[in-house]
Formats: structure tokens, C-alpha cells, sequence
């Protein structure tokens, strides 16, 4: 094998590697799932999501998209998902978002509540008009606080 085409095998396992360990799962999955049955799956969460955040990875399996949406927690995904990955209604999305005071605009002095109003769950508490911060024990990682911070200042981790 040349360096090439192993630079590219090690780069393809370490981009599967990456995928795995920061990828954010859609809700409902059931406790110590592996995802496994996606894999064969014809992706039946991905037709029917309401806001169209599931997509899939190399592998097959669905990871949620927070770019340009949040999950609305209607239970679609859940319905549709016939092996049963997605089956526990009491377990939601396994992920808690984070603002960072480097890149947000409130914490260098300028108004901006963007991400207040979509936060239904009043996660985002301001220090009077500045400096927003994100309680973990309130955020439920719906993501829709993600496309609508103009600095890009917020993500999302499991
Ligand atoms: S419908 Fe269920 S099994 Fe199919 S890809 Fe989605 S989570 Fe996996
Ligand atoms: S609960 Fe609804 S919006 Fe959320 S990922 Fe499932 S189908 Fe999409
Ligand atoms: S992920 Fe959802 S609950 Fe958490 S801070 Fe953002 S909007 Fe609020």
C-alpha cells in the first residue's frame, strides 16, 4: 500500500472515528442502543422528520443537523422507526448546548437576544442585558438556538 492510499484508509477511519464520537443521535433512543439496525435501514426517521434535521452518516446511521433547525420533539422520528432504535419517549436528545464567551457578541458588549426567544425551555439567562449563559440542567439540546446566533457562538456537544 503507498503512503497515499494509506493516508487515505487512515484518513477515511478517522473521519468514521470523528463522525462516532461527535455526532448528536436523534431522540428516543433507547438505552445502549448501537445503532446497529440503521445500518441496514432505509433511514425511515429521515422522510418524516417535521424539521428536516436528520441526516446520515457514511455508515448509514442518523445524526441530528442543527444548522438551519431545532428538533420540535413531535415524535415523528419515534412513530416511524420501525427496529424499535428510536423507542423511549422519556429519553430525549443526549446533548447540552454552549455559548462561548470568545465569539458572542453579548459578552463583548453588544445587544443581541437572538437566542433567548427560541429557547422554550428559558435555558438562557442574561446578566441583566449581557453576557448569556446556558444552565445545563434546563438545556434539553433541542438546538434551536444554534442557526439563529449571528456569531456562530453557540454549539451543541453530547
Ligand atoms: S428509522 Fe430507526 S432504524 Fe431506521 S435509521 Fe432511523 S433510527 Fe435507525
Ligand atoms: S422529534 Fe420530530 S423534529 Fe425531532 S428529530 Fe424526530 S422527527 Fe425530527
Ligand atoms: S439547545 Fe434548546 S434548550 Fe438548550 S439552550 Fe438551545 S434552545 Fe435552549
Amino acid at each position: 500500500m503507498g503512503s497515499t492510499s494509506r493516508g487515505g484508509f487512515f484518513g477515511a477511519i478517522s473521519q468514521l472515528f470523528k463522525e462516532e464520537n461527535t455526532a448528536i443521535r436523534p431522540p428516543y433512543a433507547v438505552a445502549d442502543t448501537t445503532f446497529e439496525e440503521c445500518k441496514s435501514c432505509t433511514a425511515l426517521c429521515v422522510n418524516v422528520c417535521e424539521e428536516k434535521i436528520i441526516r446520515t452518516d457514511s455508515m448509514g446511521v442518523p445524526f441530528l443537523d442543527f444548522s438551519a433547525n431545532g428538533c420540535s420533539d413531535c415524535h415523528k422520528c419515534l412513530e416511524a422507526c420501525i427496529p424499535n432504535v428510536l423507542n423511549d419517549p422519556q429519553r430525549f436528545i443526549g446533548a447540552k448546548a454552549r455559548i462561548s464567551t470568545l465569539s458572542c457578541m453579548s459578552h463583548h458588549n453588544t445587544i443581541c437576544f437572538s437566542c433567548k426567544e427560541p429557547c422554550m425551555d428559558n435555558a438562557i439567562v442574561f446578566e441583566g442585558m449581557f453576557r448569556p449563559i446556558i444552565i445545563p440542567d434546563k438545556c434539553t439540546g433541542c438546538g434551536y438556538c444554534i442557526s439563529v446566533c449571528p456569531s456562530s457562538a453557540i454549539t451543541i456537544s453530547a
